[in-house]
């Protein structure tokens, strides 16, 4: 079976050492286009749309990049977000040209108390990509789902 060979590019950046130390696939055995179908199908069965979730994380991503590593309100006091780290620039895995820097944040809204970090919301928005299972930053797209009804309904 013949590979294309942009995929087998994006499948190194995606591995373990390259652009991020524990790689962004985790423990996850299926292949990318089956990660995605399935977190796309998750949202779509939720009723939320990648745009919004990407907003969503970027309006949290900047609401606590405000604070200055201390916690701050988010979505009218129904969030609590705060960067807890932050360190220099990463590419999109996806070599889309896209940068941006490397943090993560920390927001909590509801019963949600979720990690993500910058490039989320870009890979969200514009690859589908939730990360694999297992891999230090998987967000689970019902998670997604809870912290948007929890800060937009
Ligand atoms: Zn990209």
């Amino acid at each position: 079976m013949k590979r294309n060979p942009a995929l087998a590019s994006v499948l190194q950046r995606l591995a373990p050492g390259r652009l991020s130390r524990s790689g962004f696939l985790g423990q996850d055995e299926r292949s990318l286009e089956e990660i995605v179908a399935a977190d796309l199908a998750d949202l779509d069965a939720a009723g939320v749309g990648v745009a919004q979730i990407a907003d969503l994380l970027d309006e949290l991503h900047q609401r606590a990049d405000e604070g200055m590593e201390a916690p701050q309100d988010a979505c009218g006091g129904r969030a609590t977000v705060e960067i807890i780290e932050a360190m220099g620039r990463i590419p999109c895995p996806f070599a889309c040209g896209f940068r941006t820097h490397k943090a993560v944040v920390h927001a909590r809204a509801g019963t949600v108390d979720i990690l993500f970090t910058p490039l989320h919301a870009h890979l969200i928005r514009e690859h589908g990509f939730f990360q694999g299972r297992g891999s230090d930053f998987r967000l689970e797209p019902r998670d997604l789902v809870a912290l948007y009804v929890a800060c937009k309904s």
